[in-house]
């Protein structure tokens, strides 16, 4: 196993910001009453004015706070590998790099964002925020950024992961935050949907409906969200710009790059600085693959159009690729990829063919995640292991072509926390579930407008 090292000075100083280098403008996000485009003031019970600013930014670059960097330092630079022992394993030409996220302290990527948000909430007075979590992985690593800047984390997380997850609580109580299980009796929309369905097992869509009344109800308190959003995936690209570098040194450059998509901020934050060169036609020729759930399958199967980040309807309306705010997917282990949007500007660069889509079953994307702890050691992410899937797909593609191919792909975060996904594995107690066209056309159908008229 190759390793690539950067030193800490060469922590990027700046986020990059694809909304200035997108094909067109990406849609108006509107406003969820009216329908009229979004003004930013209208966030402003939702999010810190700053992070609103990056939400709109057009700016190219955007300097990373040095307070922000300062933490990045207990983790960051993260490593690069090339995985060679898997290479050959696959008998392939193809050469397989990965950048790990495993290595911060709550164990993903989420830390980049969780970081900057709750420094710029300090910043401006905010004392709380709330936010919604699925597995776990937001919530423990938003409840991070809240102990060290002496914030209150408040997190409503889906109730089926809440039982089925206990130690990713564990991780959020031993960070100071409160969770509760959501839908909860504590806001409205978790009332609501008690009233109809007393054993609802939640849903990212109802838990974001929570922490959003939750924070609109208080004016100390503000909104965080972990993924979709422009400025979480600007957070997020200092994945692709170390990777950058530290595949410089390898004397390297990606033919395709590909991550996991959930909500698409790992994702994006890994490609989107090589995304630039193809958007510049520097580099015209290299390809995006993004991995999803066939359980959650927003961008091979879902709409381009309109739809509410929450099920309530209480968030803007966002310009995505979507399964649909009611849809709930099956309670598959990798709990992260369950989001039923995608973010605005990957879908925008999905709709005009740069980014290219995938969707695998739980149990190609845990075989995959085996053989690779069998060869490269580290037990990875039941989210990260469908970005691995992807990129098996295309060593084997290039050795099926007897070409030689560069892969690179982003590992979102270790497996530690998903043993249980992994006993179930072995065990052969995982199931693909089909999931019928009539399930999607279902939720698809209260779908406020499409782009694709
Ligand atoms: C949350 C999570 C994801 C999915 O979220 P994105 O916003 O799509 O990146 C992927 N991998 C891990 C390890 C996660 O925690």
């Amino acid at each position: 196993m190759k390793k690539f090292i950067l030193t800490e000075d060469a922590l990027p100083r700046q986020w990059y910001n694809i909304l200035p280098d997108l094909p067109a403008p990406l849609p108006p996000y509107l406003h969820p009453v009216t329908h009229e485009p979004l003004r930013p003031d209208d966030l402003a019970p939702l999010l810190p004015r700053t992070v609103i600013e990056q939400e709109f930014a057009q700016d190219r670059w955007i300097e990373i706070p040095e307070p922000v960097r300062d933490i990045y330092r207990m983790w960051r630079p993260t490593p690069l590998y090339r995985a060679d022992r898997l290479e050959k394993a696959l008998g392939t030409p193809a050469k397989i790099y990965f950048k790990y996220e495993g290595v911060s302290p709550a164990g993903s990527h989420k830390p980049n964002t969780a970081v900057p948000q709750v420094f710029y909430n300090s910043n401006e007075g905010v004392r709380r925020v709330t936010t919604e979590t699925g597995a776990g992985q937001w919530g423990s690593a938003l409840s991070f950024a809240g102990s060290l800047f002496g914030v209150g984390v408040t997190v409503y997380m889906v109730k089926a992961s809440y039982h089925q997850k206990p130690y990713r609580r564990s991780l959020m109580h031993t960070w100071g935050a409160e969770v509760f299980a959501s839908p909860s009796e504590r806001t409205q929309a978790g009332r609501d949907v008690l009233a109809k369905d007393p054993d609802s097992p939640g849903s990212l869509g109802m838990a974001i409906s929570e922490a959003v009344e939750d924070a609109l109800a208080h004016d100390d308190t503000r909104f965080a969200l972990g993924s979709a959003m422009n400025h979480v995936v600007l957070h997020q690209t200092v994945i692709g710009l170390e990777a950058q570098r530290q595949l410089e040194m390898a004397g390297d450059y990606p033919d395709v790059v590909i991550g996991c998509v959930g909500g698409g901020s790992n994702f994006a934050g890994l490609a989107f600085p090589f995304m630039a060169d193809r958007l510049s036609g520097s580099r015209a020729a290299t390809r995006f693959v993004a991995a999803e759930p066939a359980a959650c399958p927003t961008l091979t199967r879902g709409v381009y159009g309109y739809d509410y980040p929450d099920t309530a309807g209480l968030g803007p309306l966002l310009p995505m690729r979507t399964v649909g705010h009611n849809f709930i997917p099956a309670p598959i282990h990798a709990g992260g990829l369950r989001f039923h949007g995608d973010a605005p500007t990957l879908c925008a660069l999905h709709d005009k063919g740069h980014v290219e889509a995938r969707a695998y079953q739980q149990n190609e994307v845990f075989a995959e995640a085996v053989r690779f702890a069998r060869h490269e050691g580290f037990v990875i992410a039941p989210e990260s292991a469908h970005a691995l899937r992807g990129a098996v797909q295309e060593a084997l593609a290039a050795k099926e072509a007897g070409e030689e191919r560069t892969i690179l792909f982003g590992l979102s975060g270790h497996g530690n926390f998903d043993l249980a996904a992994f006993d179930a594995y072995l065990a052969g107690r995982l199931e693909d579930l089909p999931l019928p066209q009539e399930q999607l056309d279902e939720a698809l159908s209260e779908l406020p407008a499409t782009l694709r008229a």
